[in-house]
């Protein structure tokens, strides 16, 4: 049940155009769902506007991606906080561990931080994790453990096939993996790109 949420995208993991001025003129087609995700706070209030222009087909992910994990600080947490509880359909994103870019330390303390928050509100997450693939089993795990486990999606995932297997049973779902995974993987596609307009 909890993880029915990932069914039916179109795109599981997108982002904002690259350019703000072009948020006014998206369309999109009227079978879309797409999964569009912020990477810090300055997109939050951008993704809730184009959440609310597209009810139907844009679900908005909220959150501070590991590369910018230093920007995480107590006030991006209460806006966060915020967007979650504002928001309609409101989910965290993209969040995560990466060892080949930022800080390890702030990504671990952002990340949890912002799974408590997903956890607490019972709002899926778009997870992101390069090479980190132990700790992100280690972190995940504490949750499930503690029965906060949020409905989880592995973006890209990179990390070995025994080890999707573990993430499949904790409930997590995936979007274009980068090798093949074991059947019971649940697989849905996403594009890793900024929206554009699909009117042409
Ligand atoms: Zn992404």
């Amino acid at each position: 049940m909890r993880e029915a949420f990932f069914h039916g995208f179109t795109d599981a993991h997108a982002h904002l155009p690259k350019n703000p001025a072009e948020d006014d003129a998206l369309s999109v087609p009227a079978e879309a769902k797409i999964l569009l995700n912020a990477t810090r706070a300055e997109d939050f209030p951008r993704i809730a506007a184009l959440a609310e222009k597209f009810p139907e087909n844009i679900v908005p992910a909220f959150g501070i991606h590991p590369w910018f994990a230093e920007e995480w600080s107590g006030n991006v947490k209460l806006l966060l906080r915020k967007y979650i509880s504002d928001t309609p359909n409101a989910t965290i994103g993209e969040v995560g561990l990466d060892r080949c870019r930022g800080n390890a330390v702030f990504q671990e303390t952002a990340f949890c931080e912002q799974l408590e928050i997903a956890g607490e509100f019972s709002v899926p997450v778009s997870l992101h994790c390069v090479r980190a693939f132990g700790k992100l089993e280690e972190i995940l795990r504490g949750f499930f453990v503690a029965k906060k486990l949020p409905p989880f999606l592995l973006h890209a995932y990179g990390g070995s096939a025994e080890q999707a297997k573990v993430f499949a049973k904790l409930g997590g779902v995936f979007s274009n993996p980068r090798r093949e995974l074991p059947p019971e993987c649940r697989i849905i596609s996403e594009s890793d790109a900024p929206l554009r307009s699909f009117s042409k």
